[in-house]
């Protein structure tokens, strides 16, 4: 185990009811660090039975924080968000180091994080009901917004602190209480925010952390309990649809937040260097770790040429080594069956006549490593243009019309982000109306903001995180029919 100091130990344990407290039988998992498997630290590894008492104390505390002063929400999640700002270099050193991305990234993910408790904050005091006269007259038809009750939160390994900022912010903005299962991949950042939101002066119960290696168990028995109102899940569409049948029994509600397969469509009037800046943010951000990383490049027939060789000029260019590095653009995969699963993507796409532009395969030595690749002559039918690929791979396919290119895009089971490039505006009125995805970015490569509803379609879930829809989530409505008076 390496010198780990950026948790105190105490914080490397569950937090139930305002307290830090071992699993229940004493059991710890380890963390590793991606960039070459050493093991970071260990944490709590709570049992069903933990995460029960996680639930009491949510239930337990879920009727006075219902009741607690909007403003009194909003202000303790604006005293986070300043201190997650404060702390954004330990943030981002945490992140770097059990999730791999670099140091500048992670600072990127701290701000991106923080800004959702900002936003929220504000939204807070913004629930209001609705007051109208029955069309017939008569009667008033009023609407109250309450919380939905406790909910279960469980979050992936790729944004350690966005992904669970932008459930827990609105969560806390709308008067629930949760019980927050992190990646077991990524645990450490998680329980850095608890800390700072026990700091912020969370009342005990409103927030209860359970680091688990059995999150299958974990939801399971927390999702047999009717006391459990509401599931805010982040992951793979597989593990999404297990939650989803699971939450049958018990009607919770759900947001699911699942994978994503973008295309990029770049056209022929599209300002190529622009495009090729925006590929860069869209493939490179997170490493190609990302649900809204553009996977299927779709590029006009007369431009795919001279848009391969910039894009791969400057794919080529950028320095893979440990997050934590000066002079480190790209972090390793969070693991070997990462780099393992990557490399068999990009050897059927050669296989199926692709060419490789730059990158291609996995440097020597230690560490999970991907140079980043562009790949050119992609057939449409490769496999890598049907799952996710989730790694620094960008596969470039062409088109000849737009109908073609919108006819390909829509042609996935996922739905999450798209990407547009062009400069007809005509165009791009039609493609934000024709593409099947939560979100279209046009002439950018980044579509996530804090103020915005982040959410897909299909494969991809449903549910909006963000913006003004995302405190929805997390509001009931209860409509009371009074008379005239
Ligand atoms: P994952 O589904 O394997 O794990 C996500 C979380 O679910 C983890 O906390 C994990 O411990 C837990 N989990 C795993 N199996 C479970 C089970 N049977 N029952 C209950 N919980 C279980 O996904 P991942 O590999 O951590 O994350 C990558 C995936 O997340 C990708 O598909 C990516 O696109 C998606 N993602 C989506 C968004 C979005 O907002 N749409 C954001 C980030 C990541």
């Amino acid at each position: 185990m390496t010198d780990f100091t950026l948790l105190p130990d105490e914080q490397r344990n569950l937090y139930i009811d305002g307290s830090w407290r071992e699993a229940d039988g004493g059991e710890r998992f380890v963390v590793r660090d991606p960039a070459d498997d050493t093991v970071l630290t260990d944490v709590a590894d709570g049992s069903p039975g933990d995460a029960m008492d996680a639930l009491d104390a949510a239930a337990a505390a879920q009727h006075d924080w219902a009741r607690t002063a909007p403003r009194e929400r909003g202000e303790i999640l604006r005293t986070a968000y300043e201190l997650i700002t404060q702390r954004a270099d330990h943030f981002a050193q945490l992140i770097s180091l059990e999730m791999g991305k670099t140091l500048a990234e992670a600072r990127g993910e701290v701000t991106y994080g923080a800004e959702f408790f900002r936003w929220f904050s504000e939204e807070a005091v913004r629930i209001h009901g609705r007051w109208m006269q029955a069309p017939a007259g008569g009667s008033r038809l009023l609407t109250i917004r309450k919380p939905v009750g406790p909910c279960l939160f469980v979050t992936p390994w790729n944004f350690p602190i966005a992904m669970g900022t932008r459930k827990i912010g609105p969560a806390v903005a709308a008067g629930c209480t949760m019980v927050v299962k992190p990646a077991e991949l990524t645990p450490l950042t998680m329980l850095a925010l608890t800390a700072v939101m026990e700091e912020a002066g969370l009342p005990p119960g409103v927030l209860n952390v359970v680091t688990t290696s059995d999150s299958a168990g974990l939801s399971k028995t927390l999702m047999a309990d009717d006391r459990l109102r509401k599931v805010s899940f982040t992951g793979s569409t597989a593990v999404g649809k297990i939650l989803v049948r699971q939450s049958a029994d018990e009607l919770q509600r759900v947001s699911m937040e699942l994978g994503g397969n973008a295309p990029f469509l770049v056209f022929e009037d599209a300002d190529l260097d622009a495009a090729v800046e925006g590929a860069m943010v869209a493939k490179m951000r997170n490493m190609g770790e990302a649900c809204t990383a553009a996977n299927r490049f779709l590029v006009h027939e007369s431009i795919a040429d001279a848009f391969a060789q910039k894009l791969g000029e400057r794919m080529g260019a950028l320095t893979v080594g440990r997050g934590q590095d000066d002079g480190v653009d790209v972090g390793p995969l969070i693991n070997a069956d990462a780099v393992e699963s990557v490399g068999e993507l990009v050897t059927d796409a050669v296989h199926d006549g692709a060419t490789v532009v730059t990158g291609g395969s996995a440097p020597d030595g230690p560490g999970h490593f991907y140079a980043p690749t562009v790949l050119l002559g992609v057939p449409a039918e490769a496999r890598i243009n049907e799952v996710e690929i989730f790694g620094p791979v960008a596969p470039i396919t062409t088109f000849a019309s737009e109908d073609e290119a919108v006819e390909r895009a829509n042609a996935s089971e996922y739905g999450l982000t798209s990407y547009v490039f062009t400069r007809d505006l005509s165009r791009t009125i039609r493609l934000a109306e024709s593409l099947d995805f939560g979100m279209v970015g046009v002439n950018t490569g980044l579509v996530s903001n804090p103020a915005a509803p982040f959410g897909g379609v299909k494969a991809s879930g449903f549910g909006r995180e963000g913006g003004f829809e995302g405190i929805d989530e997390y509001l009931e409505t209860t409509y009371v029919a009074l008379p005239a008076g």
